[in-house]
This record gives structure tokens, sequence and C-alpha cells, in this order.
């Protein structure tokens, strides 16, 4: 029988496959360029791709494509197969070094916020040969980044790319100067936990809003919902064990290190996590396994739901971004040391990380920034919209002991020494100590945990690793010049501590006292939607610090403005449209002809009997008419304030009128219509309420 050991990574190029099919030679060099990022010439690709072609046909692959995530948040792919003809009448099959490093897909339909005008089509996708080729199906995918001609980046990978460089050259920096000349690059990990709901494809198909924009608009809350919390790590239901098993295995094929399965809180809610790896191919590998997800699922009958709210009154769903800063020679760099040396340099690290989450608070906010996520974030089960840290009270005493210059009160008091004392040893994981925090210090990596379910997690990791990269740059700017190398250390350790505090808290996010001493105590940002947060990408601070580490160029920003802001229009219009539609004609006629049946029924009781005086009916067909009333003025209302868009051009003036006005409307008709459900028969209800949705995976 074959084992998982045989399989994991069966339909991967990577370094195993790259040892053995290429020359000593060429795999040194392609080795170098994974490495260090040097470049790689001709000749070498060249004989990369012979391999590469002959692998993939091996596995059974056709064709090839350059594979790359456009700003629309999902991957792309255009397929091309390796057939040329031959002289003879027959093929060959054939596969370039040319076009393996750079394709040139037709891009003129990718969203590039002005950047490239749709009559200048081109765009070209370059070989990222940090991450490895696989094969889909039947083609050989390579990972790509996505640019214009003038080389504006029209993609999410090509700014994460740059932000992990960023960060890497601004670390080195800071290493060099605690003596680490050994070190020679310093990379992001991250480990995503993805969250989502299953629910049955038969199910799927009879509700328009879920399958128009892939959550409920309607639905009164089901008898049971998450109240008794008897879902959360319960035992997974067989249909849904023969899906995971399944996934599990097509992730190992691909070298996705899947690694735990559990329930979530909510009823049909569960969650996927990998074990952790670069940003970038942690980033490759989430838009992969997300894709693979729902594949797997339709093969069992059911559909992923990845929105983030995909049900009102429940649990959203997010993703839970682990992240940490490692070097080359395995050491973590946010990992508390065994020595007074290597703990000053991990507090050096820790604060970098708290000045930065400081300082750009807006940029961590906007990097999660979706329609979808404005309903999770600040309810009462995510992260609030308030950006703060969690370190736990250990790490806290001990940075508040660090800058009042006060005895440290944990196990036993000592005054900390910078660079003379150990830190006490913190417990490893305090994961689920705090499940409110935004920001959580978990031991040796941070958990970001503003992620939406559907989101990339490109977004979020190129404004942690940038905003890191700043603060370490002006860390390493004055450690450079500093002529007491030990005392400029230990003030800027203070300094930074004392500026920053702030953003440190270690209580309950949920609680609405929090949001309140954040706001007007603190003076943390509180952007509660996203056309409140956006347009704050282009402040002048955001724009400086982005372009200098050159991860955006100010065009670049300009345009993802555009299609962030553009995107939640689109995304809130449509879900509107949607509403409009359903209520008008599949609910409000669904109410009628209940209430005209009981109208009749009562009718038919009077011919019987005049004496009889049907309370009941009269009362219903009352509530049921004032509901049917209700349903069309906001229907009118709803419509008239989607008509009132058209002539808008100003995307963020598009934006706040969504949020002002659209958003409380098809509130207002979402609660009509779940009135007019818990009284209308079910069986003139048109489509499947919260219960049979909720509960149809067995
Ligand atoms: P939980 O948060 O559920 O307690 P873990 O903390 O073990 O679980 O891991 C959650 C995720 O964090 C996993 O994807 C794991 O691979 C990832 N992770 C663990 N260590 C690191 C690290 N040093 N850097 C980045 N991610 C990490
Ligand atoms: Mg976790």
């Amino acid at each position: 029988m074959q084992t998982v050991k045989d399989y994991f990574g069966s339909l991967v190029f990577d370094d195993r496959v790259m040892k053995s099919t290429l020359p000593a030679d060429v795999y040194a060099s392609l080795r170098k360029t994974i490495d260090e990022g040097k470049e790689l010439d001709l000749n070498v690709a060249n004989a990369v791709a012979a391999a590469m072609k002959d692998w993939a046909i091996s596995k059974g692959a056709t064709h090839f494509t350059h594979w790359f995530q456009p700003m629309t948040g999902i991957t792309a792919e255009k397929h091309d197969s390796f057939i040329t003809p031959s002289p003879d009448g027959g093929v060959i099959m054939e596969f370039s070094g040319k076009e393996l490093i750079k394709g040139e897909p037709d891009a003129s339909s990718f969203p590039s916020g002005g950047l490239r005008a749709t009559f200048e089509a081109r765009g070209y996708t370059a070989w990222d040969p940090t991450s490895y080729a696989f094969i889909k199906g039947k083609t050989l995918c390579i990972p790509t980044a996505f640019c214009s001609y003038d080389g504006h980046a029209l993609d999410k990978k090509t700014p994460l790319l740059r932000s992990m460089e960023a960060l890497n050259k601004q670390a080195l920096r800071v290493l060099r100067l605690f003596g680490h000349d050994d070190v020679k690059c310093v990379r992001s990990y991250v480990g995503p936990e993805q969250e989502y709901f299953l629910i049955t494809k038969e199910m799927y198909d009879r509700r328009p809003d879920i399958r128009i924009t892939g959550r409920t608009l309607f639905g009164s809350k089901p008898p049971k919902g998450q109240e008794m919390e008897d879902h959360y790590f319960a035992s997974i239901k067989p249909r849904v064990a023969a899906f995971m098993e399944e996934l599990n295995e097509e992730l190992w094929k691909l070298g996705i290190l899947a690694k735990t399965e559990h329930n979530e809180v909510a009823p049909a809610q569960h969650e996927l996590a990998p074990i952790y790896s670069t940003t970038n191919i942690a980033t490759d590998h989430n838009q992969l396994t997300m894709e693979i997800m729902q594949k797997v699922a339709s093969k069992h009958g059911l559909v992923v739901l990845f929105h983030e709210k995909p049900f009102a009154g429940l649990n959203g769903s997010g993703k839970h971004n682990n992240w940490s800063i490692a070097t080359d020679k395995g050491q973590n760099l946010l990992s508390p040391g065994e020595t007074p040396h290597e703990n000053v340099q991990f507090l050096l690290f820790l604060c970098a990380v708290i000045k930065a989450v400081d300082d750009y608070q807006d940029l961590l906010r906007i990097s999660v920034a979706t329609a979808g996520n404005d309903h999770r974030l600040g309810a009462n089960e995510a992260p609030p919209a308030v950006v703060s840290i969690f370190l736990g009270d250990e790490l806290t005493a001990v940075l508040e002991a660090i800058e009042s210059g006060t005895p440290y009160q944990g196990r036993e008091k000592t005054y900390m020494k910078l660079g003379v004392d150990v830190l006490p040893k913190f417990p490893r994981d305090n994961t689920d100590r705090n499940r409110t925090s935004p920001f959580a210090f978990t031991g040796n990596k941070f958990e970001f945990r503003m992620l939406g379910s559907s989101n990339s997690i490109a977004c979020a990791n190129i404004m942690i690793n940038s905003s890191v990269a700043e603060a370490l740059r002006v860390f390493a700017d004055r450690l450079e010049s500093a002529e007491n190398f030990e005392s400029t250390l230990h003030d800027l350790i203070r300094e930074t501590i004392r500026n920053h505090k702030r953003i440190i808290f270690n209580g309950n996010g949920y609680d609405e006292n929090w949001i309140k001493e954040a706001t007007e105590k603190r003076g943390l940002l509180n952007y509660r939607t996203t056309p409140d947060c956006l347009p704050h990408l282009l402040d002048k601070k955001n724009v400086e610090m982005l372009t200098r580490h050159g991860v955006y160029t100010e065009a670049e920003l300009k345009s993802r403005y555009e299609i962030m802001m553009e995107n939640y229009c689109k995304t809130v219009i449509i879900e509107a449209n949607t509403m409009v539609d359903i209520a008008k004609t599949q609910i409000a006629p669904a109410v009628e002809a209940y209430a005209a049946d009981v109208a009749k029924a009562a009718a038919a009781k009077k011919a019987l009997d005049t004496a009889l005086a049907c309370t009941f009916e009269t009362n219903l067909v009352r509530k049921l008419s004032s509901l049917t009333d209700r349903i069309d003025a906001k229907v009118e209302e709803l419509s008239n304030a989607l008509l009132a868009l058209y002539n808008v051009e100003d995307v963020g003036e598009k934006g706040a009128m969504i949020r002002d006005t659209v958003l409380n409307l098809m509130g207002e008709l979402r609660l009509a219509c779940d009135e007019a459900e818990t009284l209308t028969s079910r069986s003139y209800w048109p489509f499947p309420t919260y219960a049979d949705l909720l509960f149809s995976v067995r």
C-alpha cells in the first residue's frame, strides 16, 4: 500500500526532483537563484524547462500555465499545451526556458486600477523560482509574478516578495550589529489557519443568495445555533471526515503540509491548518488549498463557503496568520533565548513588532478590509476593528519593569538588567488565554487574527513585513551610528516601550469598554468599515514608508486603493441587487400566496358557519399583509438608493454612500423578510432555512 511518505509532494517539482533530474551545474545554479535571488541565465532556464517538461509529461501533464495571483484575490491561469507540430505530421512536446521564465497572458480584463489602460492589454508573468512548480489535473503550473510592461505590479505576489526582501535587508543590518556575520538571509514564515463552512450541494443549489454572493442575505435564526457550543472540537461526522481525508491526500500530493483539522464553534464550521512555511510559499499554498478544498468538496456533494459571514447570528470565518521571522541558520528571532545576549536581541525584535503595529495600525486594518470582513470585525466573535497587541501578563510585566527601571515582579523579584539577565521562561503558547486579540504573541510568533477567511494572506503579510522592516530600519540607523552600542540599545528599547505601550492590551477585546478606552484614552484607530479605512492607504506616512522600502510605487498604491474600493462597492451592489430580486420575485409572492390561502380558508370556514370568528386567520393575514407592504416599501427604497449610485464617479464617495445608506436599507429589508419567514408556512417558503443549511451534512 502507498503510504503518505510515498506520495507526499509527488505532484511537485521540488528539490528532490530537481536534484535527481538536473545536471549538477544546472542544479547548483538554480539553487543559487532560489536561495540568494541570483539571476538565472537562459541556458540554465532551458535545461530546467526541459527537465520540468519531461517530469510533467511522465506525470500525465499535457499543458503548462503560468499561475498567478491578480488583484481579484483568486488565482489565474491560461493553459498552453506542450505540443508543437513536427514535419512528419505528428507532434513533439516542447517547452523552452523562455516559456518557463516569462509569459504574456492577455491581461486586459484583470483589474489594474488604472495602471494599465485596457487598450494596452499587455502584461507579463515572470517565474518565481522560490515557489515550486506543481501539477494540477493535466497542467504543469508555474508560480509567477504578474506585472505590466512598465514594471508595475498587477498582482499580490510581487509586492509580497518585495516586502520579504525589505524585511530581510533591515533584519540583516540589525543582526550584523549583534555579531551574526554568518547569517545570509532572514525570512518571514507563516502558518495560516483556515476556517470555512461546509454545506451540501443540494442546499447550496436551492439558495440563490449563497450561489450569487457566497452568503445568506436572508434567513431567520434557527431554533438551535451555536449556543450549546457542542460543535467545537466535537467528533467529525463521517461525510465530513471522508472529505477531509481526501483533501489531505490531494494537498499532500501537492507538497502542502496540511496538519490539523477540527470542528469550529458554529455548526457546519471547520478549520484546517498547515505547518508553517516561508510567507510566499504559504501564500501560494493557501490559495491552492482553497481551490482544492472546493474541488474535493464537490466530489463529495458538498460546497465550501469561504465567506467571512455566511450566516447572520453565527460566528463568521477568519484566517489566523501565524507569523514569525527566522534566519537561514534556523534561529527564530521572536523566540526568547537562553542567554542574556540572545534575550536583548529578542527584545529588540519584539520592540520592532510593537512599534510597527502601533505606527501602522491603519495599514494592518486596510490589509484585511473587504465588504465580507466588515461583517465580522467588531462583531462579537472576531477581533475588533481596533488593532492592538496581546503579550500576556508576564511579558508585559517584563516590559513595564524595563521601562520604569523597577524590579520585575515575576516568580522571583528581580531587576531586569538588559544584556545581563536571562528573561524568565514564558509559557510557550498562550493562544487560548486570549482569543479576542487582533495581534497576539503566542510564545515565539505572532498571530494576526483579523484576516477574513476568503482573503489572500498576501496583503496582510505585505503590510506586516513592510512595517516591521521600517521599524528595524529606524533601529538600525540609530544603532549603527551609536557611540556606545550597549547604552543606545538600552535606551532604544526603553523608549520604544514607552512610546508604543498604548498598543499593548491583554484584556477582552470584545468588551465595549475596551473600544472606548482604546479610542478615547489611548488614541488608537477604530476604522469600522472598509470605506472608513481604505482612503488612509494613501496617507503620506504610509506612501512614504511603502515606497521607501520599494514594496509599492505610489502609482501602484493608488491603483490598489481604486481596486479595493471598487471591489467593495461592486460586492455590496451585487448583494443589494440580489436581495431586491429575491425579495420581489420569491419572498413577497410566497408570503402573498400563503396569506391568500389563509384568507381563503377563513372565508371557507365562514361560509360553513358565519358565527366562526376566524381570529387566527384574520390576525395572520393582517400581519402578513403589513409585512409584504413593508417588504415592498424597502425594496423600493433600496432600488432607489442603488440608482443614486449610478452617477457617482468617485469610488471613495460611492463607498461612503453604500456604507451610509445601502447597507442600512439591506438590513431593514432583511428584517422584514426574516420576520415573514417566521410566520409563513414552511411549504410556501421558497428556499431552505438556516436549520436546513446548518444541519444538512450528516
Ligand atoms: P494553535 O494556534 O491552534 O494553538 P499552533 O500554535 O501549534 O496551533 O499552530 C498554529 C499555526 O501556527 C500552524 O499553522 C503552525 O504551523 C504555525 N506556526 C507554528 N510555529 C510557527 C512559527 N514559528 N512561525 C510561523 N508559524 C508558526
Ligand atoms: Mg492559533
